[in-house]
């Protein structure tokens, strides 16, 4: 780890925050064949740049490794859509975007995003590694080329003369291991005045409300605006927007141009808030991992004294930071009896680590367990409102995060 540098910036003073042990990738779940063999595991310390003030883990797993995650990613929920449908409205007709603008998105998915703009009548191009993914976009109309983000690809649809009106980067920056060449990327293929939207889990969000289960090696980097603002300025671009936003335990929406575009006051008030609540210090963080450790205090004492009144407990949700938690908390099937997804890609394969069954949400009314572990808790209202007949014949979920309680 002395040889860690930040991803950012390059600097070498980059100080331990929390350690979350060695742990499987956490969306590397596990066929029934696979239990017979011993899992690879990787250690999870998450660090702080005390030049750039980015948030990051030091283990970079190659991508090829968590290449087949994206599988996973191809059904969205109907919040999701909703989300995506919403800023796509907004920037056609803050924009002005017509039949010759053109909206760019990394890491398009199944087109999600992008069809809500060939709907409006504008001409999209996706950027998406998954070829299968790639595929699904292309039968709804979305043009999408398949490879990963980054500074060659960029020169490449520079050169073939790709500029983008607007470009998205929804849960992508957190990912990227090369933030300098990321940031040169869009640099190259943003148009003159053109506006990049980029979403990120806020870090602030994440120490705030205890999010420690979105800590994972898929996740590289855990932004402030601080961090992002002097990445990008770095690279002659400028954030000249910035919103909170409450999807994925809360976000940032950054609107990043061209150096030299007028700056919005939210951005200077933000930054400002930032230094003044200490985000820009290591103490901030080291607070969080006394936090974390009282959360694995409270949820396995609670489940522990269910479990001595012979409750019986599943969980919902077999997503990564299910897995994240599971494993830092050591909950395995001395504990609960099965997971439940709505995704069939994951029914009948198992929780990486701790080798819990996933099954379809339908087996919660057919096996009636006392007590349901909520793992998806960011996605809590959606979930209880579609197990209401569950909840309705004495069934209790369990919300772990940010404060153990039962509803
Ligand atoms: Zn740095």
């Amino acid at each position: 780890m002395s040889a860690f540098t930040c991803r950012a910036c390059g600097s070498s003073r980059v100080p331990l925050i929390l350690s979350l042990g060695r742990t499987p990738l956490a969306n590397a779940l596990l066929s029934a064949d696979d239990l017979s063999i011993e899992e690879d595991t990787y250690p999870l310390d998450l660090v702080f740049c005390e030049d750039c003030t980015l948030v990051q883990i030091t283990e970079t797993v190659p991508p090829e490794r968590l290449f087949s995650d994206y599988a996973y990613f191809s059904s969205f929920s109907d919040t999701m859509l909703e989300h995506a449908r919403g800023i796509v409205g907004r920037l056609v007709r803050e924009r002005g975007l017509g039949p010759n603008s053109l909206a760019v998105e990394i890491a398009s998915n199944d087109g999600y995003l992008l069809q809500y703009y060939v709907q409006a009548g504008v001409a999209v191009l996706g950027i998406e590694p998954a070829a299968n993914i790639a595929r699904t976009a292309e039968e709804k109309g979305v043009r999408t080329v398949v490879d990963f983000f980054g500074e060659p690809l960029a020169s490449r649809l520079r050169a073939e003369g790709v500029r983008a009106d607007v470009l998205h980067a929804n849960n992508v920056m957190a990912h990227v291991p090369d933030l300098p060449g990321f940031a040169r990327g869009l640099h190259a293929i943003l148009a003159e005045r053109g506006r990049a939207v980029i979403e990120v889990p806020y870090v602030r969000d994440l120490i705030d409300k205890r999010e420690f289960d979105t800590i994972y090696h898929e996740h590289l980097s855990y932004f402030s605006l601080t961090a992002m603002h002097r990445l990008f300025a770095r690279h002659g671009l400028s954030v000249v927007d910035v919103e909170r936003l409450p999807i994925h335990g809360g976000s940032l929406r950054v609107t990043v141009a061209h150096a030299g575009e007028p700056i919005s006051a939210a951005v200077e008030q933000l930054l400002a808030e930032e230094e003044r609540d200490g985000l820009t210090r290591l103490e901030f963080y080291t607070r969080f991992a006394k936090a974390v450790e009282d959360l694995r205090h409270s949820l396995t004492a609670l489940l522990a004294d269910l479990r001595a009144k012979n409750q019986r407990i599943a969980a919902y949700g077999a997503a990564a930071k299910g897995s994240t938690l599971l494993n830092f908390c050591a909950i395995g099937t001395d504990v609960l009896e099965f997971v439940v997804d709505r995704s069939p890609h994951k029914q009948g394969k198992y929780m990486p680590g701790v080798r819990l069954p996933i099954a379809a949400p339908s087996k919660l009314m057919e096996a009636r367990p006392d007590y349901v572990l909520l793992l998806t808790w960011n996605f809590a209202e959606e979930i209880l409102a579609q197990q209401a007949p569950f909840r309705d014949l004495g069934g209790r979920f369990i919300v772990p995060i940010p404060d153990v309680r039962v509803v």
